[in-house]
C-alpha cells in the first residue's frame, strides 16, 4: 500500500491510490472496499460527510433497520466504518479541475490531491423552479432542506413542490412541526412510493393540491403567500403561506467534469457496466452518475463496485511498472 506523506494542504502530495469525491453513500462505501482492499483512500467533500442523506429525516428503505434510521444516523455510522479501515477525509471547497492521466489530479482551493484512481461520487444537489420571489425569499421562507429548516415553521403553514417521494416524506416531516402543509404538485398522481402517498393521503395536516402549478412566491420581510395556477380550472388561486420548500428534481455536481468525462446531455456521469468513465482510472458511483435508481441502497453498491474497479486498475498499473523495469 502506498502510504502518503502528510504535508501542508497548499502543497501538491504524494499520490493516494484513489481519491473519492464526495463523501455520500456511495464516496463512504466506496472508502469502506478500498481501504479493506490494501489501497489508500482519500475522500474530498465540500460539505458534510453523508451528503443528501443528511438532509433526510428518516430512512426507512435502506436494509438492516427494521425501525428506519435517520439520515444522520446512518451517515455518522458509514463515516465512522470508512475512517475505522484508515480513509481519510478531508473537507474542502469544491474540486475545481480534475486533470487526467497516470497520475490524476485533483485541483482544489486548499491544495492539489493526486491519485493513481479517482472515484467520483460527488452527488446531486436540490434545483428549484426559478420563479419569481424563489431568490428573494431564498433563506426568508424559501428552503431546500426541510431537515434544516422545519423548526422554524412550527405552527406555521407551508407547502412543499413537488411529488416525488423527497416531497411527499419531506411534508410528512413537516407535519410533525407546522399547523398545515400543503403539497403542490403538477400532475394529478403523485409519483412517490405508495406507502409515502397513503400515509400523506391520511395525514390531517397535509393537504395535496394537485394539477397546479407554484406561479410566484410574494411577501415583505419574509413569504406570505403563494400564486397557484390551477390551469384545468383556469384559476390562479393566491394562497397565504409562511414557508415554501422545493423537491422538484436534482442537478449532479458535475460542472468541474465538462470535456474530462463522458456527461449525458443533463450532466450526469456516463459509464459502462462496471462503472468506469470514458477517462482510464475514473470511476463513478451513485446519483451523479447516469443510473436508473437514485436510492441510498443503490449509492452504497455502486460504491462498492466503482472501489473494486478502483482496485483492479491500480493494481493493473503496478503489474505494468514491473513488467516494464
Ligand atoms: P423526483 O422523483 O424527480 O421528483 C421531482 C418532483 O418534482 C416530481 O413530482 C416532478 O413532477 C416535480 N417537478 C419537476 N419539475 C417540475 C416543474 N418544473 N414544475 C413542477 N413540478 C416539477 O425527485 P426526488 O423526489 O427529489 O427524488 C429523486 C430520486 O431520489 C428519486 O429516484 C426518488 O425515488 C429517490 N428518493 C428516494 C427516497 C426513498 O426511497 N426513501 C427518498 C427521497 C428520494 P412530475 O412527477 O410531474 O415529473
Amino acid at each position: 500500500m502506498n502510504v502518503p506523506q502528510p504535508s501542508g494542504p497548499a502543497e501538491v502530495q504524494q499520490p493516494y491510490d484513489v481519491i473519492i469525491v464526495g463523501a455520500g453513500p456511495a464516496g463512504l462505501t466506496a472508502a469502506i472496499y478500498a481501504t479493506r482492499g490494501g489501497l489508500s483512500a482519500l475522500m474530498l467533500e465540500r460539505k458534510v460527510a453523508g451528503g443528501q442523506m443528511t438532509l433526510t429525516d428518516h430512512v426507512e428503505n435502506y436494509p438492516g433497520f427494521p425501525e428506519g434510521v435517520t439520515g444522520e444516523e446512518l451517515a455518522d455510522a458509514l463515516r465512522r466504518q470508512a475512517l475505522r479501515f484508515g480513509a481519510e477525509l478531508r473537507e474542502i471547497e469544491a474540486v475545481q479541475t480534475l486533470v487526467p492521466g497516470n497520475t490524476k489530479q485533483l485541483l482544489t482551493r486548499s491544495g492539489t490531491y493526486t491519485a493513481k484512481a479517482v472515484i467520483l461520487a460527488c452527488g446531486v444537489d436540490p434545483t428549484g423552479l426559478g420563479c419569481p420571489g424563489e431568490d428573494e425569499f431564498r433563506g426568508r421562507g424559501v428552503s431546500y432542506c426541510a431537515v434544516c429548516d422545519g423548526f422554524l415553521f412550527e405552527d406555521k403553514v407551508v407547502a412543499v413542490i413537488g411529488g416525488g417521494n423527497s416531497a411527499v416524506e419531506e411534508a410528512l416531516y413537516l407535519a410533525r412541526l407546522a399547523r398545515k402543509v400543503y403539497i403542490i404538485h403538477r400532475r394529478d398522481e403523485l409519483r412517490a412510493d405508495q406507502i409515502c402517498c397513503s400515509r400523506a393521503e391520511v395525514n390531517p395536516k397535509i393537504e395535496i393540491l394537485r394539477s397546479c402549478q407554484l406561479r410566484e412566491i410574494r411577501g415583505g420581510q419574509g413569504v406570505e403567500s403563494m400564486l397557484v395556477d390551477f390551469a384545468d380550472k383556469k384559476e390562479l388561486v393566491s394562497i397565504p403561506v409562511d414557508g415554501i420548500f422545493f423537491y422538484v428534481g436534482q442537478a449532479p455536481n458535475t460542472g468541474f467534469l465538462e470535456g474530462v468525462v463522458e456527461l449525458d446531455p443533463r450532466g450526469f456521469i456516463v459509464t459502462n457496466d462496471h462503472l468506469e468513465t470514458s477517462s482510464p482510472g475514473i470511476f463513478a458511483a451513485g446519483d451523479c452518475r447516469a443510473n436508473q435508481l437514485k436510492q441510498v441502497v443503490w449509492a452504497a453498491a455502486e460504491g462498492a463496485l466503482a472501489a473494486e474497479g478502483a482496485e483492479r486498475y491500480v493494481n493493473s498499473q503496478i503489474l505494468d511498472v514491473c513488467e516494464c523495469s
